[in-house]
């Protein structure tokens, strides 16, 4: 046999190693729901906004006396991109807040809602015709899904204005949308720079979630915008549910040529829709294996270990408390779980070749854990030089 033969089979036979689904995981994947709804005035960041001598107050700790003491501790720290704490900036730290703040003003373009209502309305697609809306608009990937009572709050909890109204939504479908968060920003975990880009991409998701849900009501159907801090529904499973992604041992969605740098975005409505299913990127069984995310974690909030039963549905829990606690400690996101992920790495046509091969073939992600240590390191460096505050 000749050298020249023997290497196409070996190169055949590398093929084949590589991007055949050597496993199931092709096959569609099915996502346990937990078995109760959760009430948002239990969220950390509802917590967080609860102010001492308010009957916000009074009614949240009459009922949960044994997180008083552990909730003031955390609310007694420097602000969220407030000055006093390690990471703020005068600049950055500014910007990010007023991303946050201009969130409630925005506005959907008039122009803008006009042309997708006219396009969407002639088109012979109109259920393709919204989703590129959503993709013209900004979004990297587009998914909907049953809209599911069990990812409903069953109250609102965040501002006093509706502390404790019942959440009531009945819209049969929701789309879920991406956004991306920028690569560079994110390798400055922790820092201002993450809080800024962060801040951002959610202001960037609630323009285009708001302009959406406005298009669909011109339209003619009910439609409402799920954004930051105004979230009816909870957005990373349904993101599952909607094939945008899995989520990981952190508890964050990763997405495909993303990993966890996206921030998800959704508009609820009864607008007809098809609808997409679960999708399996290879995450859960890569996770069993890697743990970077939770050897990186500077409060130690992630659980390196087995996966335990939290409200029906097997994950691995995370310490919100210890978690927010470090956020309030810099001032800042912290973004290291996200940004240590190997799949979050850059999307390029290298990475993405790794990821396809990660999600069809259990030896490569077995193999790509410590490869992906061995180049990056095994856990998270903090940058060498950091935009430190005052
Ligand atoms: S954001 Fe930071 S502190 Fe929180 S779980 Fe992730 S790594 Fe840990
Ligand atoms: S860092 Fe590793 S263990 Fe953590 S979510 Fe990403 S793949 Fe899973």
């Amino acid at each position: 046999m000749s050298i020249a033969l023997i290497s196409v089979v070996i190169a055949a036979a590398l093929l084949l190693l590589f991007f055949l689904p050597l496993d199931n995981l092709r096959r569609k994947r099915e996502t346990p729901v937990p078995i109760a709804r959760m009430d948002e005035r239990d969220v950390m960041f509802s917590r967080a906004a609860r102010v001492s001598g308010t009957p916000e107050y009074d009614e949240y700790y009459s009922r949960h006396p044994d997180q008083q003491r552990g909730d003031d501790h955390i609310r007694a720290m420097p602000p969220l991109m407030g000055p006093g704490a390690a990471k703020f900036h005068p600049e950055l730290s500014v910007e990010a807040e007023r991303f946050f703040e201009d969130i409630f003003a925005i506005e959907p373009d008039g122009a803008v809602v006009e042309r997708w209502h006219d396009t969407i309305d002639g088109s012979d697609d109109r259920d393709g015709a919204v989703r590129e809306m959503f993709r013209s608009l900004g979004a990297v990937a587009v998914g909907a899904t049953a809209l599911r009572p069990e990812y409903i709050y069953t109250h609102k909890g965040r501002f006093p204005g509706d502390y404790g109204h019942e959440v009531s939504l009945d819209h049969p479908s929701v789309l879920l949308f991406l956004v991306e968060m920028d690569f560079d920003a994110m390798q400055r975990a922790p820092s201002v720079e993450v809080m800024r880009e962060s801040a951002c991409q959610y202001y960037q998701a609630a323009v285009i979630s708001k302009t959406a849900a406005a298009v669909l009501e011109a339209l003619g159907y009910r439609a409402k915008s799920h954004h930051d801090a105004h979230y009816d529904c909870i957005l990373p499973p349904l993101a599952v549910e909607a094939g945008l992604g899995e989520v990981g041992r952190h508890n964050i969605l990763i997405a495909d040529r993303y990993g966890t740098r996206v921030r998800i975005g959704a508009v609820s409505t009864d607008f007809p829709l098809s609808h997409n299913r679960p999708i399996s990127l290879g995450v859960e069984h890569f996770c069993l294996h890697c743990r970077k995310c939770a050897v990186s974690c500077p409060s130690r909030s992630l659980e390196a270990g087995e996966r335990q039963e939290v409200r029906g549905v097997l994950k691995w829990p995370t310490e919100v408390e210890r978690c927010y606690a470090y956020w309030r400690q810099m001032s800042s996101d912290c973004g290291i779980c996200m940004s240590v992920c190997p799949f979050s790495h850059r999307s390029n046509l290298f990475h993405n070749t790794v990821r396809r091969m990660i999600r069809l073939n259990p030896w490569i992600r077995r193999l790509a854990i410590p490869l992906d240590s061995l180049v990056y390191g095994r856990t998270w460096k903090m940058p060498d030089t950091q935009v430190t505050g005052h």
